[in-house]
């Protein structure tokens, strides 16, 4: 009698420990690279990929001097849908750290808070998307360890607590998060505990299915190196990686940063530079997305606008003088949106948002519940 109760639990912890190794191994969490990965099932969202390009700092003006200057109009100005985005936090005039939390959170907080409410922790678009099955990252020209990067990756008390904000970004689901920065080994060792790989060069960035962490001495806007590419090169970089590994959908938030850097310090020619990056690297990832066979949705638009710039009405007018502020201000941004969709989603046909709608807007697109 003993001996068969002895049989029958013995079977049952067999049962319980194989069902545990095969759900172990079948996790997306990605810790283990030798499996085989079956992509989840997403055919019921209204598009399957969405990539959400937050161009820091820039405002309706920063878009026509750029056009201006360069003589044509930006790529992502012929997107079908235009709508304008309303960007203060609750401390009024918003920073990045209110801002980006707004958009991958859907809820307005106070400015230098990211994806924190009070000190409980509000799911981020790509916790969420994570949680779905979907693959998720974070790519941009800044830090990583920056407020936008932060906000889509990140729960810190603090925009100004990089290590604050890296360790928490060490439990991200996220798969990839690619941007600038050097963290001293105590940081990179954390992460790899946690089965993220870290890469500094170009060379290194692997499109195999492995968690990772990507960073350069610095994004730059042209002739990208091993250590110093192009936000361009990155974005299509990050696409191939899901189109590989994630091929039924994922979520991308790609920023270019130096918009707003170049703004705060009143540098035009700086500010040209790094907004006709961000337009080639939105034009790249669309060429890339028109050749799969999937539906999916560009969204374009700015966390808030930086600098008060003028409209030049000559390319000669266009001069560091445009600016009237060296901080952000509360013009509205614009938002611009190409899909696959034959409707637009019905909150696009509003004049103006609220920039917790682009949180809405995403989980929409990707029928996230
Ligand atoms: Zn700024």
């Amino acid at each position: 009698m003993k001996k068969n109760l002895f049989f029958k639990v013995f079977a049952i912890l067999l049962i319980v420990c194989s069902l545990f190794i095969f759900t172990a191994c079948n996790n997306g969490d990605g810790d283990n690279n030798d499996v085989p990965f079956t992509p989840a099932d997403h055919s019921n969202a209204l598009t399957p990929k969405v990539v959400l390009f937050i161009g820091d700092g820039m405002g309706p003006n920063h878009t026509y001097n750029t056009e201006l200057y360069a003589g044509e109009s930006m790529y992502f100005s012929s997107f079908a849908t235009k709508t304008k985005v309303e960007t203060n936090s609750l401390s009024g005039l918003t920073d990045s750290a209110a801002s980006a939390t707004a958009m991958a959170t859907g809820k307005s907080v106070y400015n230098g808070t990211i994806a924190l409410d009070g000190k409980t922790a509000i799911m981020s678009i790509t916790e969420l998307a994570k949680r779905d099955l979907y693959g998720a990252g974070v790519v941009t020209s800044d830090e990583i360890t920056g407020a936008t990067p932060g906000g889509f990756s990140a729960h810190a008390k603090s925009r100004n607590n990089s290590a604050e904000i890296l360790l928490s970004q060490k439990d991200s689901p996220i798969d990839l998060l690619i941007g600038a920065g050097s963290y001293s080994d105590v940081y990179t060792n954390l992460f790899v505990e946690k089965g993220w790989t870290w890469v500094e060069s170009k060379a290194n960035l692997t499109t195999e299915r492995k968690r990772f962490v990507a960073t350069f001495d610095e994004v730059t806007y042209a002739d990208g190196t091993d250590t110093a590419p192009t936000l361009t090169e990155l974005a299509t970089y990050a696409i191939d990686y899901m189109e590989l590994n994630y091929p039924t959908g994922y979520f991308l938030m790609i920023e270019g940063a130096k918009i707003d850097k170049a703004s705060h310090s009143n540098d035009v020619s700086e500010m040209i530079n790094n907004h006709l990056d961000f337009d080639r690297a939105i034009k790249a990832v669309d060429l890339k997305l028109q050749a799969q066979s999937l539906g999916y949705s560009l969204i374009v638009t700015a966390d808030h606008e930086t600098g008060g710039i003028q409209k030049a009405e000559t390319i000669e007018q266009i001069t560091d003088d445009l600016y009237t502020t060296t901080n952000h201000t509360a013009t509205n941004v614009n938002l611009y949106f190409k899909t696959t969709l034959t409707t637009v989603p019905e909150r696009l046909n509003k004049e103006l948002i609220s920039n917790t709608e682009v949180f809405l807007l995403c989980k929409e697109l990707l029928s996230i519940a």
